[in-house]
């Protein structure tokens, strides 16, 4: 027994052998593995369609006139995601701020923003002007308007509300996010969207049909610039940036929203022609190349991690053999001290900061104290291996990522180990 292994360690190792086996018999991971040669060869004929060549690696200065790596890699996003246009760009800081640059970009004084997936991702409430006193240069202070539908109990868009909605006054942004997020809910798929984008274009085909797709590339062979929506906005150090990408966010979908967010993002008139990157761009290129490969590595984990965790009697959320749209994998585990173990368990199974000791602490923005463990080479980069959960009942923690399938598997060994062994026994401390 190493540092890392508690008395549950031979048991975990088991259970870790008969969940992907279970998961290789079920005809799930080949599945998963379908979808991921399919992004595969997206990905790649997007470089081939491109002639993507070793120049556009090459630094930039300056203004960034004529950028061709910069430009190229707008293209081949755009390409990869059935979009018209892309913006792909270190200067976006992370997926909040490539989620704030679309809506300032597409929305004026006196629209209406309507969320039909509930309230959306902590992090756009100061930007949406939600709460009392965080108003400043909120869209609230710009004079939009802000309203919000939730899901249906089971989980479907409230397509009725939304139409109600609609008849009775002009909607701008119809906002929608794909991942759960940090929440216990179903993660929107394809079809869903596909369905909600008729439907409300039917309405009204004026209506702009927004997507959060943080967590949710490559999860499907689909994105949701395919089926109708005309906006999604992501970050480069979750699914696109396949790891590599060192920062970053990204906007793709119809050109002409494309280019009011390039005016938001530098100027009007300047909009995407400038923008230089003296780092260069081969680890976005290859990044996107890696991504369909590496999201097939964290959903492998996460099916894999709830197919143990449901067999230990926990409750998880998608199941384990629940089709997945998202790469977020929640469970309830229903006691502080396991929500605790569960994430040093994690931590302690990284390549990174193994030696540190994650505690829950009060997070500025959050209600309750929260414990994260990220051990990632990336900072924060939540498309390696990290979990995070509110220290309040029902102890739910999120976990994502995972870029090798074999340290997921051996990290879930770990936090298997750890759920096993009391705290007196488990290494894991
Ligand atoms: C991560 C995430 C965001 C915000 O992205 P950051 O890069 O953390 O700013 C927004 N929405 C969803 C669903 C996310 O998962």
């Amino acid at each position: 027994m190493n540092r890392f292994e508690g008395c549950g360690y031979e048991k975990a190792w088991s259970m870790a052998e008969k969940a992907e086996k279970k998961l290789t018999e079920s005809g799930i991971f080949s599945l998963m593995e379908k979808t991921a040669l399919m992004n595969q060869r997206k990905v790649l004929r997007a470089f081939q369609d491109h002639r993507v060549e070793l120049r556009h690696f090459y630094p930039s200065t300056g203004y960034g006139y004529d950028d061709l790596g910069r430009d190229t890699l707008d293209k081949v996003f755009a390409q990869v995601f059935s979009a018209e246009a892309a913006l792909v760009r270190h200067q976006i800081v992370n997926g909040n701020h490539a989620l704030a640059l679309a809506l300032y970009g597409i929305l004026r004084p006196g629209d209406t923003l309507l969320s039909v997936t509930g309230k959306p991702y902590d992090t756009l409430d100061q930007i949406i002007g939600l709460g009392e006193d965080r108003d400043e240069g909120s869209l609230k202070q710009m004079g939009i308007r802000y309203e919000e539908i939730g899901m249906l109990p089971d989980g479907q868009i409230d397509l009725d509300r939304i139409l109600q909605r609609i008849s009775e006054g002009p909607v701008k942004v119809v906002y929608l996010q794909r991942s759960k997020g940090y929440n216990w809910r179903r993660s929107l798929g394809s079809q869903d969207l596909r369905q909600a984008a008729e439907v409300i274009h039917q309405a009204d085909p004026r209506v702009i049909l927004m997507v959060d797709n943080c967590y949710g590339e490559f999860t499907e062979e689909i994105e949701p610039t395919e089926v109708g929506i005309n906006l999604v906005a992501g970050s480069l150090i979750k699914n696109p940036g396949g790891s590599l990408a060192p920062t970053g966010g990204y906007i793709a979908g119809d050109s002409s929203l494309v280019e009011k967010v390039s005016y938001r993002m530098t100027t009007p008139g300047i909009g995407a022609e400038v923008g230089s990157y003296a780092a260069g761009y081969q680890s976005f290129y290859q990044g996107l190349f890696l991504a369909p490969h590496v999201v097939l590595q964290s959903l492998k984990t996460a099916a894999l991690l709830a197919c143990i965790l449901e067999e230990l009697g926990y409750e998880a959320n998608p199941k384990w053999n629940e089709k997945r749209t998202c790469i977020i994998q929640a469970f309830q585990l229903k006691e502080s001290r396991k929500l605790i173990s569960f994430c040093k368990a994690v931590q302690a199974n990284s390549p990174v900061d193994s030696h540190v000791v994650p505690e829950p602490w009060p997070m500025p923005g959050y209600q309750n104290d929260v414990i994260m463990a990220a051990g990632t080479f990336v900072q924060g980069a939540s498309i390696e291996l990290s979990a995070d959960g509110p220290m309040i009942p029902p102890y739910t923690v999120y976990v994502q990522g995972g870029i090798t399938y074999e340290h997921g598997k051996l990290a879930a060994i770990g936090i298997a180990d750890s759920l096993l062994s009391s705290p007196e026994e488990s290494g894991v401390r």
